[in-house]
This record gives C-alpha cells, sequence and structure tokens, in this order.
C-alpha cells in the first residue's frame, strides 16, 4: 500500500512538474501569419514570430498557435522591427522663451510615437552639457519609449535665437565628457541653426564627436554668407557623420540637387565615402523637388526621421509613416524604407542591439498595414503628390508588451470575455 502510494505520487508530482515545464515555455506572444521584413537578417517573407520575457524567442514559418498564451493574427500585414526615429524634439518642459529645449515646442515621446510603430525615439541636439540632466529627469525616465540622444554642441541647447549663436557656449571639451558621462542614452554630438560666416562651430561638433567617440549630426542651414557643402562632406566630416535635412532647399544652404535637377557631382563622392543621408523631415526641410529628381537617378536617403516637434506634426510632416509612405510612392522599396527607419539607423547611433528581430533582441516590433487607395502627401513648400500606397501602424510591442493596438488585432471579441474584468 506505501509503495502504491508512492508511486501515485510520483506520477502525480512528474505530471506537476512536466505540465509546469510545458506552461512556462509557452511564448507569451505569437504573431501569426505576417510578412516579415528585417533588413539586418536579410528576411522579407511570410514569418511568425514568437515572443518570451520581452525578447525574440523564435522566427521560423509556422509556429503551432497552441504554443503562445496570446496569438496575434497579422495576415496581410507587415512585421517589422520597432522603429527608430533618428531625429526628433522631445525635450519638453514648461519654461518660457526656451524654443524647443525644455519648452513647449517639444514632445513628450510616448503620444507621438507607439501610434506610429516607433520604439526608439532620438532628441537631435535640443539639450546641451548644460541641461542633458534635465532632459534625462524629464523625458528619457519618464518614457516608456526608449529615448537617446544627441547633445547640442551649445551648452545651452536648442534655446533659439541668440543663445544658439554663442560661440563662447560651444565647448567640444565640455561637451564630450558630459556626452560620455551620460552615454547610455547620448549618442552624437548636433549642431544646427548656426547663421555666421565661421567653420568654428562645425569643427567643435566634431571635435566633440573625435573625443566622444561618437558620431556628429549636421543642420547645416542658414549661414551668411553661405558655407561650402562640398567641404563640409569631403574635407569637414567623417565617414558616418549624419547630414540631415538632406531634401532641404533653404537660403544660405547649398542644395544636393541643383537647378537643373541634377544631384550634385560631390554629393554622391559624399555618399560613397559613408556621409550618412538622413531626411529629417520636420517643418520646413523636405521639398519634392529636391526628393524626386534625386531618387529618380537612384540616389537613396540613408535614414528616414521626423524632425518631430509641435511645428512639423501638423504641417506636411504628419508622423514616420506618412513620410515612409512618401518614399515608397516616389518609387522607393518597401524593404528600403523599412531599412531606413530600422537597421540603418541602428548602426549610425552605434547601437546595434536595435533595429532587428533576431532571437535574442528586445521585442521591439511594429506591425504595418499598406493600404491601396488614392492618397495625397505634401511637402513644406506647399506642393503635393499622388499616391496609391500608404502605411498605417497597427500594432506596437515595446520590450514585448503590446503599446499600441489600432483595430483589436490582439484582442478577442467581447462577447468570449463576458464576465471577465
Ligand atoms: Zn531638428
Amino acid at each position: 500500500m506505501r509503495s502504491f502510494l508512492s508511486i501515485k505520487t510520483f506520477i502525480i508530482v512528474f505530471l506537476i512538474f512536466t505540465v509546469n515545464i510545458s506552461f512556462a515555455q509557452k511564448y507569451d506572444i505569437l504573431i501569426k501569419g505576417g510578412h516579415l521584413i528585417d533588413p539586418k537578417n536579410r528576411i522579407d517573407q511570410k514569418m511568425d514570430i514568437a515572443i518570451i520575457g520581452g525578447k525574440i524567442a523564435k522566427v521560423t514559418s509556422q509556429i503551432p498557435e497552441n504554443s503562445a498564451k496570446k496569438v496575434v493574427q497579422a495576415d496581410g500585414m507587415y512585421i517589422t522591427p520597432g522603429l527608430i526615429d533618428m531625429h526628433a524634439h522631445v525635450f519638453w518642459g514648461v519654461k518660457p522663451d526656451s524654443y524647443i529645449s525644455n519648452s513647449y515646442t517639444s514632445l513628450p515621446p510616448d503620444g507621438f510615437t507607439f501610434r506610429a510603430g516607433i520604439t526608439t525615439i532620438v532628441d537631435a541636439g535640443s539639450a546641451g552639457w548644460r541641461n542633458i540632466r534635465i532632459f534625462e529627469e524629464q523625458t528619457v525616465q519618464q518614457s516608456k519609449t526608449r529615448v537617446l540622444a544627441f547633445i547640442n554642441i551649445v551648452g545651452a541647447g536648442m534655446k533659439g535665437g541668440a543663445l544658439e549663436q554663442n560661440l563662447l557656449d560651444m565647448d567640444p571639451k565640455l561637451t564630450a565628457m558630459v556626452a560620455k558621462k551620460y552615454k547610455d542614452f547620448v549618442v552624437g554630438i548636433k549642431l544646427a541653426h548656426y547663421s555666421g560666416p565661421e567653420w568654428i562651430p562645425l569643427q567643435r561638433t566634431v571635435e566633440a564627436g573625435v573625443i566622444a567617440d561618437m558620431p556628429v549630426m549636421i543642420d547645416f542651414g542658414g549661414n551668411d554668407p553661405e558655407l561650402s557643402l562640398k567641404r563640409l562632406f569631403l574635407e569637414e566630416l567623417r565617414p558616418g557623420d549624419i547630414f540631415t535635412h538632406c531634401f532641404a532647399h533653404v537660403k544660405g544652404r547649398t542644395a544636393i540637387v541643383d537647378d537643373n535637377g541634377k544631384v550634385r557631382p560631390f554629393v554622391w563622392d559624399a555618399y560613397n565615402r559613408g556621409i550618412v543621408f538622413d531626411v529629417g523631415h520636420g517643418g520646413g526641410s523636405f521639398r519634392f523637388d529636391q526628393a524626386i529628381p534625386a531618387l529618380e537617378q537612384g540616389f537613396r536617403p540613408n535614414s528616414i526621421s521626423t524632425d518631430l516637434h509641435t511645428g512639423s506634426m501638423n504641417g506636411a510632416m504628419k508622423d514616420i509613416v506618412n513620410i515612409m509612405s512618401k518614399f515608397l510612392n516616389m518609387g522607393m522599396t518597401l524593404s528600403e524604407v523599412i531599412n531606413g527607419v530600422t537597421w540603418h539607423p541602428a548602426q549610425y547611433i552605434q547601437h546595434e542591439e536595435l533595429g532587428h528581430l533576431t532571437v535574442g533582441a528586445v521585442a521591439d516590433i511594429a506591425v504595418l498595414k499598406l493600404e491601396n487607395g488614392q492618397f495625397g502627401f505634401n511637402d513644406i513648400s506647399g506642393k503635393k503628390i499622388e499616391g496609391n500606397q500608404k502605411l498605417q501602424c497597427e500594432l506596437t510591442l515595446r520590450d514585448g508588451k503590446i503599446v499600441w493596438d489600432l483595430n483589436g488585432i490582439s484582442m478577442p471579441r467581447w462577447e468570449k470575455s463576458a464576465g471577465s474584468k
């Protein structure tokens, strides 16, 4: 009798143990039936993807539904790495007369990222070495979105007006020192808005980049008199440095496409030596009369970014999927467009753990739908194109958690859950 009991007990314990094991191995979320685009891993085909513990657990053509606690049906949709917006302004705050640096023109990231598939947003120089700590406390630590930043060469940051013209507040050593101190979220050095005739601000920015071993991002615009774009590309910047607002045409800056609609020869040289061409759409930096001829001649922007702030989001920019849709309708392939918001920017900001769906990587994922119909897309000069393709973001996962679900594709129908809370 005793031995019978012990055998019975053994069997029960064994069963509980194995059931527990199989339960523990269940995936948290399985996204099924979608077309997966992962440029880093050269995947562009139908694939299922499973997540466990906030990480990518499996990517293969068939993963059974009963292996996951939650199944999302993504038939007809595209599954991509969570989008990286490499140029935005998210140093929101209430300081008067401070433009985009701890003030009203910047936006709190979470309200504008997940709904557009963005899981990593990079602030482009809103803060300088004097106020990056406030940026960390107010924005980085308060956001579910992963927030990274270029630190401005101007110590006060992007406060607009005379403060951004102050050569005495552009210190490469202090900027690099603080950049390195906050290297868990600072990815590079930013120069913007300098309107004087000197090369000094640019050279100090690059010097800070050299000391900190980080890339620089350059908003080169409005110098009076104009500075040589060719010299910037071929003599001043290093390969891997980023030229943002590449399709702008503003007074005081040479455009990359000349008056005859030709991409300037030295732009190709710059491209070939590894200068990164970033879109940085913004409220004044994207024109079809630059982008369309450039694309027709085979030029491709390396990265697609928003330059998000209150001045751009209600204009032609709108959000990152709208910009991606513009480039699709101008002739870029979906895979090129996805690369420009995932694996490419991850490499430029030296965060190669991001921007792909390798097993073991953080489960930052966007599920996009490509709508067919008749759509219009605007530029900052008040011109438009028509197009028949438009992306929208259906679902966003950050760290394996669903943070945006446009049409409830991750949810059961209400009748099935009647009575439950
Ligand atoms: Zn900007």
